[in-house]
């Protein structure tokens, strides 16, 4: 929509009607954007922000077309912490396809370990020196799955000031994208002092919602408690209920199509979800988040939920299933009936839905990425990207939602769970933060809600268009401060 939004203290003081664009004026700047739109503050709500920090600081091989453009790129690489780390090398992109030898990469790279992993990550080329810290011998720079442990060991933890800058990446992606808030998942607790202090200094350009790691239940170990904050909030605690549908270890109540010997991984039992949800409501945590992708994963965490929704003292407790990719049609109206809500990745489908085929039978793709089935029973649906595995761009996501069209397929995959543009931007908006139990303060745009703006040259809303942040994005506004403009 088209306005002019006042803004006081980092609240919307005023909205007045303006024909031409947008205008914010804020108690010291005015921001005119003439012919562009403004909408609340988009959300990503399910994201791993010094993940991408990590991925954005490595040296990205993943365009590198020959052996000597990684290494010429090598040898010029800035070191992280004492090791040059890369990304994304792929031989079959090359004319030559060997590998740069031991020697080879010695040469480039001296003294400082190197560590350069394959585009898929299963494998890595290590120098002498990464060897010499590892306390392994090879005569080849190649390692491959387990004969990496140890490279992996010796790797050392990021510095401060490491995890300073990446954070600081990480966000200036997340502007750049529109995005203003993070639900970040599966957060070390020694990240959140660097956060914490960024978030006091000012130089936090987005709000964080943290979901602390808590499958070995670091936060009791740790006494890591929720805490409130303007910029960054500690609000929840994330568990893994199973693994992943492409490495066969998403849980399923039947086995794989593609391998009947295996029905995935459990990685946490009913009982033992109930007795850490009890544990959590009882600290007070606000929110719950447990990654479930497979039917019978998905079934577990809804049992555990019932369990305690069942004894009454966790009403106003966030009970959230992150991606509920394959959902059994039984198990759909569970979720709505005990009001736990679903977290959903909508480029996942876009990504993966080729290889659900392979590892699922037809009845079973029925019931993946069922949007419009979880929308329609009354299951709340919040949004995000799980970036980086998948790109920051929330449109995306939004796109995803509304054309669910893989890579290479010339008709939606199961169009009967899209959903429209209304219900996507919703989910990465007001939707996104009821997931976190922020949405009596952002996430539409009212008086008295805080100033949080995505401000862009199409209409989200205009079923003709397929944009990319990149060609939409003209302003990113958090609190009433401008964090980014085109
Ligand atoms: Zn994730």
């Amino acid at each position: 929509m088209f306005a002019e939004i006042h803004v006081e203290r980092g609240r919307i003081r005023a909205i007045l009607p303006c024909l031409t664009g947008t205008i914010i004026r804020t108690e010291t700047d005015t921001f005119t954007y003439p012919g562009c739109h403004v909408y609340p503050g988009i959300v990503d709500n399910h994201v791993h922000l010094v993940g991408l920090g990590e991925h954005l600081s490595m040296v990205s091989l993943h365009d590198a077309c020959s052996r000597d453009e990684v290494l010429t790129r090598l040898r010029s690489a800035e070191p992280i912490d004492g090791w040059v780390r890369a990304v994304g090398w792929n031989e079959t992109l090359w004319d030559d396809q060997r590998l740069p030898t031991l020697d080879e990469l010695d040469a480039v790279t001296g003294d400082v370990p190197l560590y350069a992993s394959r585009i898929d990550t299963h494998s890595a080329l290590v120098n002498s020196a990464a060897m010499r810290h590892a306390r392994v011998q090879s005569s080849t720079a190649l390692f491959i799955d387990e004969d990496l442990e140890p490279i992996f060991a010796a790797l050392p933890a990021p510095s401060e000031e490491t995890l300073r800058r990446m954070i600081e990446r990480a966000c200036a992606e997340c502007v750049r994208h529109g995005i203003t808030e993070v639900h970040d998942m599966n957060v070390a607790v020694e990240w959140l002092e660097v956060m914490r202090k960024m978030a006091e200094s000012g130089r936090l350009p987005i709000r964080i919602q943290s979901f602390v790691a808590a499958h070995h239940r670091q936060w009791q170990q740790l006494g890591q408690l929720p805490s409130g904050g303007e910029l960054l909030r500690v609000c929840g605690i994330k568990m893994f209920a199973d693994g992943a549908l492409g490495s066969r270890s998403a849980l399923l109540r039947s086995p794989y199509a593609d391998d009947a010997s295996t029905c995935g991984r459990e990685l946490l039992s009913v009982e033992e979800m109930t007795e850490h949800i009890d544990d959590a409501v009882m600290a007070g945590w606000p929110a719950i988040a447990i990654h479930a992708i497979g039917d019978a994963a998905v079934r577990n965490v809804i049992d555990a939920y019932a369990a305690v929704r069942g004894r009454g003292n966790a009403d106003d407790v966030i009970f959230r299933i992150e991606h509920a990719q394959h959902v059994h049609p039984d198990d759909v109206k569970r979720m709505a009936d005990f009001t736990i809500v679903a977290c959903v990745q909508p480029t996942h489908c876009i990504s993966d839905a080729s290889m659900a085929e392979q590892r699922l039978d037809g009845e079973r793709c029925q019931w993946s990425y069922r949007w419009r089935s979880l929308l329609d029973a009354g299951v709340h649906v919040g949004a995000g990207s799980d970036f980086p595995i998948e790109s920051p761009d929330p449109f995306a996501g939004m796109n995803a939602f509304i054309r669910r069209t893989p890579r290479g397929y010339a008709a939606p995959w199961n169009a009967h769970e899209c959903i429209t543009h209304e219900e996507a931007l919703k989910a990465f908006t007001i939707d996104a933060h009821a997931t976190s139990g922020m949405e009596y303060r952002r996430g539409i745009l009212n008086v008295g809600y805080d100033a949080d703006f995505t401000i862009t040259d199409v209409d989200l809303l205009d079923a003709s268009k397929v944009v990319s942040s990149s060609d939409c994005v003209v302003a990113t506004i958090v609190g009433g401060i401008r964090r980014f403009e085109r």
